[in-house]
């Protein structure tokens, strides 16, 4: 068809809702790329976190924005209503919850991803082979066969409804995906395991899933924070002698609450006696892998069913970015796979490909979220990424020998990974300390929650509360890779001052 004279594409011009002068639009980018790094450098000089005063927030109660302001205007409103006043989790001194810091070129990352502006729900395009990339990667990171399949997701919370939609579709031979749990003819309740600190999000994915989250069974933990596998197996068969029909255990590498890590090994053996599919939460945790010293504390991890864990905590890729694994890939597929009759495939071109990533998760429109984790990966490498999850683990062990010579400080759980939970104990209270309820704990719960205010309001450092077996303190997670010893030396420094300041003061 060589000959054909079709008559010439028309000249492009620029869209509706383009720049009207783009030299003004490249100089304006320039100007807030300088900006940024600028901040880069030097966000550690300033407060990790400071509140945002009331004309700052009523300005964020704006009408609907009818009519056009311009680029310079928007931007001077994220300069003085937005920056300051972020959570700080990309400051050296930020030390709460899990959170990733991100990295310079990870931001890089994302003015690509929206100037790209890739939908990866499917069809035949190089962002589908960047995703394909990152899944094969994670796939040999974590010895998963050839026939497993991956997904990039928001983060570990939907990773984990998707592998555990998996194991219920596994568990009921695929019926609950057409007729629900009423129309499986086991009709017997369907029952999982974790332990107490298994991640809140595996409640959530129970209820969505139509489990009901009381399906999700405590199992004991040891005195690690680790789950008791004896008592797994007895709960098993507890739970099939009242008629229930026990389907998954969920294994946690890396708890919220200590970064507790479960025997694996010994999980995946019980599991197997009983046919039960084998789920890891690996959030933060299986970035432990990337260490050569760390990564025999995940053995076991292989032989996980399905895998859920972040990129955007431990491997340090700007939100948001998971994935799940699945073991079995056909029946991954069979859980979600299929299309609307729109979405059909041709056999080349911009519609081809046989599976879309639509068909292993519930969302069909999907950001170019694989591309953060494809780019930070390469440019940084695994290896340095691992270094720095190490240095955090060294980090976390010097904090917690700190805090265990130290008399004025007291431990409230192990600190076998990145996350160190302790309080300030009065000197004259030293080995007093009893948790609430068993007489005089409750003024050491108040006193530590004014020294963690008093480090947040300051700006000092941003460690999360944590109650543990009754007893409030400060949690310290290292999970930043602009974290040094120096910093943790000045919080115990600080945090000494504070709290004998207050218990005179009081
Ligand atoms: C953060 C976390 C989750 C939830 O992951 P999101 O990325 O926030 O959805 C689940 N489990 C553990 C152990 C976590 O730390």
């Amino acid at each position: 068809m060589d000959d054909l004279s079709l008559p010439p594409a028309p000249a492009p011009r620029p869209g509706r809702l383009d720049p009207v002068d783009w030299d003004a639009f490249r100089a304006l980018c320039h100007q807030v790329v300088d900006e940024m790094v600028d901040r880069f450098q030097t966000e550690g000089e300033g407060p990790v976190w400071r509140p945002a005063p009331d004309d700052v927030l009523s300005r964020f109660r704006a009408p609907l924005p009818t009519e056009p302001a311009s680029l310079e205007t928007v931007l001077d409103r994220v300069r003085d209503d937005l920056l300051p006043y972020t959570l700080g989790n990309t400051h050296p001194r930020f030390h709460g919850w899990v959170q990733g810091t991100g990295t310079p070129a990870g931001a890089l990352g994302e003015f690509l991803i929206g100037a790209i502006n890739a939908n990866t729900g499917g069809r035949e395009h190089a962002p589908i082979r960047v995703e394909e990339q990152v899944v094969a990667w994670m796939r040999e990171l974590f010895g998963f066969p050839r026939g497993a399949t991956g997904l990039v997701v928001s983060g570990t919370s939907m990773a984990t409804i998707i592998g555990l939609a998996v194991a219920r579709h596994a568990a009921t031979g695929g019926v609950d995906r057409e007729a629900g749990l009423d129309g499986w003819t086991g009709v017997r309740r369907l029952v999982g395991y974790t332990t107490e600190d298994g991640h809140r999000s595996l409640q959530d994915a129970f209820s969505l899933l139509g489990l009901g989250a009381s399906a999700l069974r405590i199992v004991p933990m040891d005195d690690r924070g680790a789950m008791e596998v004896g008592a797994l197996e007895a709960m098993i068969r507890a739970d099939q002698a009242a008629g229930c029909t026990p389907f998954v255990v969920i294994g946690t590498v890396g708890s919220v609450t200590c970064g507790a890590v479960d025997d694996l090994v010994a999980i995946r053996q019980v599991a197997d006696r009983h046919g039960l599919w084998l789920h890891v939460d690996g959030a933060f945790g299986a970035a432990a892998r990337l260490s050569p010293v760390l990564a025999p504390r995940l053995a076991g991890i292989e032989r996980a069913d399905s895998l859920a864990f972040d990129f955007h905590k431990w491997f340090h890729v700007p939100y948001e970015a998971g994935i799940v694994l699945v073991r079995d890939g056909e029946r991954h597929r069979a859980t979600f796979g299929g299309r609307a009759d729109y979405l059909n495939s041709l056999d080349s071109g911009p519609a081809a490909g046989d599976l879309w990533p639509c068909e292993l998760g519930p969302e069909l429109s999907r950001s170019f979220r694989a591309f953060r984790v494809w780019f930070s990966l390469q440019h940084h490498g695994l290896r340095a990424i691992g270094d720095a999850v190490e240095a955090n683990v060294d980090q976390a062990r010097r904090l917690a020998a700190r805090v265990r010579a130290e008399p004025e400080l007291e431990l409230l759980a192990p600190a076998d990974l990145n996350i160190v939970c302790f309080r300030y104990l009065p000197p004259d209270e030293a080995g007093a300390s009893a948790p609430r309820g068993e007489g005089g704990g409750t003024h050491l719960d108040e006193l530590n929650r004014d020294i963690l205010l008093e480090l947040h309001h300051r700006g000092i450092a941003v460690p999360s509360p944590i109650e543990r077996e009754g007893r409030f303190g400060l949690r310290v997670c290292l999970c930043n890779h602009r974290t040094r010893d120096e910093e943790l030396d000045h919080l115990v420094e600080v945090l000494l001052r504070l709290g004998r300041s207050l218990v005179l003061t009081a």
